[in-house]
């Protein structure tokens, strides 16, 4: 079965609305300038396809994606190339990102040279003060990738991101290969980088603690749907969807009083190129109703951009 995804972002300066992304066939969210918002969910439920598909790293088989008013799937090689600048991605895995044999120096450099940003002397000095803003040292300039930890390699990554001075940052799952200790550094890296340059992320993880402090506003997705995004705080506080309140049943939570169950999911994760009928989360959902299997539930504002789609709450 064809996925077919709509990924609209609308936006620019002067509007409140960076993007609206609607993912599959009935989902879809707005991304605030200077916001972080968390798009979460097991591996499968499409949301590195929904970023990728931002930054046209992967071409949706259908729909729109449109950023500041342009529709970027009917961009021209070259147009693309250009609004490409302002979209940037962040990988999981910094080192298989960056070319073994290539100076950090050079690394860096790059984007600026296919962009055609300064000359060679500016671009000398901004690789520099790339690695100053990043919290490394200029004497790393001239090393290779292999010579650096997993927590300076991302740090690497993120400055070759920042270095055309973009607005969006998709960044797919970029603390996950790191230690605990070092996830928290780069966290803070990002929303100081975030507060100093004006960037608005899309941050995706595959679970719910890492996105908690960064994030504003959390979309959860499940196989290829968005299936609850609302702020954050309401989202953690008052999970509507059953996805939502199992995965959050597993984060672990520092207050005692709140005596959270851990609800256990029954069943592995169905194919997401052939997802259940009617709600994609009934054979696992401990709610379950006929209705379920049948009518898929609509995504819906429950109430101050609290969006739900099940149908327990209507
Ligand atoms: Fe569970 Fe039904 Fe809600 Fe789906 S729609 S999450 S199966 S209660
Ligand atoms: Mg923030």
């Amino acid at each position: 079965q064809e996925l077919v995804k709509t990924f609209p972002i609308h936006g620019g300066i002067f509007s409140r609305k960076v993007g609206e992304v609607r993912a599959v066939d009935q989902v879809s969210f707005d991304v605030f300038p200077g916001e972080t918002l968390g798009l979460v969910g097991e591996s499968g439920c499409g949301k590195s396809t929904t970023g990728r598909s931002i930054l046209r790293l992967y071409e949706p088989t259908s729909g729109e994606i449109e950023f500041e008013g342009k529709s970027l799937l009917k961009l021209s090689q070259e147009e693309m190339r250009r609004t490409r600048r302002d979209l940037q991605m962040v990988f999981q895995d910094p080192f298989a990102s960056l070319n073994p044999r290539q100076k950090i120096a050079d690394i860096l450099e790059e984007p600026l040279i296919v962009h055609g940003i300064g000359n060679a002397k500016e671009r000398k000095e901004q690789v520099l003060e790339l690695l100053r803003v990043v919290g490394l040292d200029k004497h790393h300039a001239s090393r290779y990738p292999h010579q650096f930890s997993g927590g300076q390699r991302q740090r690497i990554g993120i400055a070759r991101a920042l270095s055309v001075k973009p607005k969006l940052i998709v960044a797919d799952e970029p603390v996950s290969a790191l230690d605990v200790s070092i996830q928290s550094q780069v966290l803070n890296l990002m929303e100081d980088l975030q507060e100093q340059f004006g960037l608005t992320y899309i941050f995706i993880a595959h679970d719910l603690s890492v996105v908690k402090h960064i994030s504003d506003r959390v979309g959860v997705m499940y196989l290829g749907r968005m299936v609850e995004l609302t702020h954050r705080d309401e989202l953690y506080q008052n999970p509507l969807h059953p996805y939502t309140q199992a995965l959050l049943s597993a984060v672990p939570i520092p207050n005692p009083e709140v005596n959270r169950e851990r609800i256990l999911l029954q069943g592995d994760v169905p194919s997401p190129a052939d997802p259940p009928k009617g709600c994609a989360f009934h054979p696992r959902c401990p709610y379950v109703m006929d209705v379920c299997k049948k009518e898929r539930p609509e995504f819906v504002d429950k109430g101050n951009g609290h969006f739900v789609a099940c149908h327990l709450i209507s």
